[in-house]
């Protein structure tokens, strides 16, 4: 076989995309499968935004925008971002990306170089540890655990701070945990840096509109963390945009100007009719956004319930997001094996923690960005499975 780079041993796949794949392919074959395994809203682009951009392909919005974004729509969402976060931004502080994922490979590339550290939360989306692995870097795992409502702890953050670190990354309401960094947290995790100039802060915020309990709280609004702070937002979970891949970062202008480069060599921009939908996205009614949050409340009500009846299982009530992380080791049973059977035998499709680092060992991840039917069968086939007492 054609030998490739040995780089290409270090970017990894994703649980999530893997598991779609098989269950699909299941599918296919004439089973019910439920879809619980990838994170993203079963709602179509509300009516009004989908309008916008079919409107903008007429118009004639067929052709390349500058690299970092269309005008509009870095101005529109320098607007939404310091409207929200009480933060100021300028629209030249915003690179506008197919989707939000190019900001967390570009950020580890500016930030990681061979042998340098990045520390990355355990469990955590898969992608940042891959492209920091992808990069030359070392993942330095900062472990969330259950008992604190997987914040961060900041002794923890302390003792794996090096002089060799150069990227922590924050998720805030978090996948795979849906947790969401307290208050006192985000500050000692700001006044911590203040010690370590060197440090820049990746702040995945995707789900930050997702939100059931508290509030959101971003460390671009500390003192002296807007100029080391690399924010990641955009359409795919607050709008239903998954398949229009259009997302953004706010940062510093020197990083907008080595996110631009990347990107020119990359994907050139966003797709074009997809900006001028985002702008309607963002300077449109917000009522869909509220709707699609408070049906997956309800929903996350009756899963995470659910859970918590089956034998051997306990879940605690995410707070952001759209997933359900329960703890399943009373089961006696691994989280892989446990995740395989209940495809194979089940149709449920859902990932196994440690699709998310090893501190996932010990749990399952659900999206409840699925019908209430779907998660009926769900629970009804895991108590099956789990021998429960199906009367109650
Ligand atoms: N960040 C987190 C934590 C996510 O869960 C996802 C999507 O699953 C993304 C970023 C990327 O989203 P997008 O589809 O906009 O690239």
């Amino acid at each position: 076989m054609m030998p490739m780079a040995d780089r290409m041993t270090r970017i990894k796949s994703a649980a999530s995309f893997a598991t779609l794949a098989r269950a699909k392919a299941m599918e296919a074959e004439g089973r019910r499968i439920v879809h619980l395994e990838v994170g993203q809203p079963d709602f179509d682009t509300p009516p009004h935004i989908v309008e916008a951009g079919a409107k903008a392909l007429r118009d004639g919005h067929t052709r390349y925008t500058p690299a970092p974004g269309w005008m509009p729509l870095r101005e529109a969402v320098a607007e939404h971002v310091g409207t929200r976060l009480g933060i100021a931004v300028a629209p030249d502080e915003v690179v506008v990306t197919p989707g939000g994922k190019p900001i967390i490979f570009y950020a580890v590339m500016a930030t990681v170089g061979h042998g340098d550290e990045a520390i990355v939360p355990d469990p955590a989306f898969p992608v940042y540890s891959s492209v920091v692995g992808f990069a030359g870097g070392k993942v330095v795992p900062l472990p969330l655990r259950e008992a604190q409502g997987f914040d961060v702890d900041l002794d923890a953050l302390a003792e794996v701070i090096t002089p060799r670190t150069r990227l922590l990354v924050l998720c805030s309401p978090s996948n795979p945990t849906g947790g969401v960094l307290a208050r006192e947290t985000v500050r000692g995790i700001a006044e911590l840096l203040q010690e370590h100039p060197r440090v820049m802060v990746l702040a995945d915020e995707i789900y930050s509109r997702i939100l059931y309990e508290g509030e959101h709280h971003t460390i671009a609004a500390e003192p002296g963390m807007r100029e080391r702070t690399i924010l990641l937002d955009g359409f795919s979970k607050t709008y239903a945009m998954t398949g229009w891949r259009l997302g953004w970062g706010v940062m510093p202008r020197a990083f907008v100007e080595a996110f631009t480069r990347q990107q020119i060599n990359v994907a050139s921009c966003a797709n074009a009719a997809a900006q001028v939908a985002g702008v309607a996205a963002l300077t449109g009614p917000q009522d869909d956004v509220e709707r699609m949050v408070e049906t997956f409340r309800v929903r996350r009500d009756r899963l995470v319930a659910g859970l918590n009846d089956l034998p051997g299982v306990s879940c605690t009530l995410p707070a952001g997001a759209f997933y359900a992380f329960p703890n399943i080791t009373g089961t006696g049973q691994s989280e892989a094996s446990l995740a395989e059977t209940l495809l194979m035998e089940a149709g449920i499709a859902l990932l196994p923690g440690t699709g998310f680092g090893p501190g996932g060992a010990g749990y399952l991840r659900l999206s409840f960005a699925a019908s209430m039917d779907d998660l009926e069968f769900a629970l009804a086939g895991m108590a099956k499975h789990l021998g429960a007492d199906t009367a109650s």
